[in-house]
């Protein structure tokens, strides 16, 4: 093994079942890279049918007496895990850098962010609030609780090792609920150490099960088939989200599905260009745009457009490129080979159908997976790369001519996740911001996510909401009592 600088305890080569560490019976695991330097981390156990059904059991198991614990209790474990993160911040960042690539400035900044769902969640556990009703007739009276759903599966992407997974674990628990989780394949140790802590702060055994695996397909299959199963909580690709939709058909699951985006990011005339350029660089490029609600495509108003591209070239070439681990990297590596060839025909397809390119445009030479900060302007909605999400640090810019055009354009995609637009003028904010149809909308402001947030899509981009007193409600059944023969 060759993860450095992290504290042993936190790194784990197994999965963990019934409160126990574990291998898969057949032996067999999973190699996890540094995608910076190509460098063997070190292995986890490739599961598959058998232990995800063991997982099922066990938490299965744990849920009558979790359920049953008082909340006060449950919120006290939640908050003994999320004192332990903060106590652990560093290993759990220095981590995450070496198995997902992002620079450490912003492993740091997951890990708190990850943390705060965990903190926000202890305390929500005490707040899920029944109903009291006035009733139709005297002889009656109506009310309704609000109880756990039951056993929930997760299913997680490599982008935030860390915090796809506390965004789920933590309202799950608070609501009652037992969890059985497949994190994503590419990053599992940062799942891993999380699940380490989770033990240490004496969350009783099943009540959160950690299943790895490169077979996604079967533990996916396993999980929706499985009637025990009354939640699933996917974030990922929305090709994989909808195979999971018709999978829990049968079943009749509840769902909480985070799909994939393709965010505009509006710059009007009227905008302030400084935070305009300064939202743009930080939403396009954060996680070398491998975020769902990353802009994906920037509309600029044909006024401002000049300026906009010259100081939005500036900055995007003041980017470092390297090793997440070096204090000066500022833009790290993709995940994998798979993911910067798609980024590099998309660039590619862009320029033949008559993008112009601005910077960057290439493969960089840091390493095999590093690309290049791009700009590519006169971008048309009808080219290829402003309909599919890129999950790279390239960002097409189109010109605009008025508001209603760029509504339209916005609004011209099966996706709805998140939207980004800056002006100075209010009735436009209000316009605008009921005009996009998104589930999440930032103005004047490029990053919109943390935990006393409704965070969601709507159209394609998914189902549900994580974070918030929402967050918590999506764990939960309403029961509905009628009192009668009063
Ligand atoms: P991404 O493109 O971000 O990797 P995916 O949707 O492929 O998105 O992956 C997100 C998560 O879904 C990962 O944990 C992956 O292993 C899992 N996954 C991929 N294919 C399937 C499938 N057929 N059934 C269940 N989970 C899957």
């Amino acid at each position: 093994m060759s993860i450095s600088a992290v504290n042993s305890t936190l790194v784990r080569e197994s999965g963990h079942i019934d409160g126990r560490w574990c291998q898969a019976e057949s032996g067999a695991t999973i190699a996890v890279y540094n995608p910076a330097s190509g460098e063997h981390l070190g292995q986890v156990p490739d599961m598959g049918e058998t232990e995800t059904r063991a997982a099922i059991d066990a938490a299965s198991r744990a849920l009558p007496a979790w359920s049953a614990l008082n909340p006060k209790e449950r919120a006290r474990l939640l908050r003994n895990w999320f004192d332990l993160i903060i106590e652990h911040k560093e290993d759990l960042a220095r981590l995450m850098t070496q198995e997902q690539g992002k620079p450490l400035f912003e492993t740091r900044g997951e890990v708190l962010y990850g943390a705060s769902y965990v903190e926000w969640y202890a305390e929500e556990a005490k707040r899920a609030y029944g109903k009291v009703f006035s009733a139709p007739t005297g002889d009656k009276r109506a009310l309704s609780i609000q109880q756990p759903i039951g056993v929930v599966a997760a299913i997680t992407p490599w982008n935030f090792p860390n915090a796809m997974i506390t965004r789920k674990i933590a309202p799950a628990l608070a609501a009652g609920c037992t969890m059985v989780v497949k994190p994503s394949e590419e990053t599992p140790f940062s799942a891993l150490a999380l699940m380490a802590l989770a033990e240490q702060a004496g969350i009783p055994a099943g009540v959160i099960n950690m299943v790895t695996s490169s077979q996604a397909a079967v533990v996916g299959r396993v999980m929706t088939d499985d009637a025990r199963v009354r939640k699933l909580s996917f974030t990922g690709s929305t090709r994989v989200g909808k195979l999971l939709y018709g999978q829990s058909a049968d079943t009749v699951k509840k769902l909480s599905l985070e799909l994939g985006g393709n965010a505009p990011f509006i710059v009007f005339d009227d905008a302030d260009l400084d935070a305009a350029v300064t939202g743009a660089v930080i939403s396009k490029f954060r996680n070398a745009g491998q975020t769902c609600v990353c802009a994906n495509r920037i509309l600029v108003q044909d006024g401002i457009y000049d300026a906009f591209m010259a100081r939005f070239k500036a900055e995007v070439e003041k980017f470092v490129i390297g090793n997440g681990l070096d204090a000066a990297t500022t833009l790290g590596p993709v995940i994998n080979k798979a993911a910067i060839d798609k980024i590099a025909g998309m660039v590619d397809a862009a320029l033949t159908e008559g993008a112009e390119l601005v910077t960057g445009g290439t493969r960089h030479e840091a390493g095999e997976l590093f690309f290049a900060p791009t700009i590519l302007g006169n971008v048309s909605q009808q080219m290829a790369i402003a309909s599919q999400e890129i999950f790279g640090p390239v960002a097409p810019v189109i010109r605009f001519g008025d508001e209603a055009e760029a509504v339209a354009i916005a609004n011209d995609t099966p996706y709805g996740l998140a939207a980004y637009f800056y002006t100075e003028n209010h009735s436009r904010i209000w316009r605008v911001a009921e005009q996009l149809e998104y589930g999440m909308i930032g103005i004047n402001e490029g990053i919109l996510s943390n935990e006393i947030a409704p965070f969601g899509g709507v159209k394609e981009s998914g189902l549900g909401r994580e974070g918030s007193a929402e967050g918590l409600a999506d764990y939960m059944e309403t029961k509905y009592l009628c009192m009668g023969g009063i």
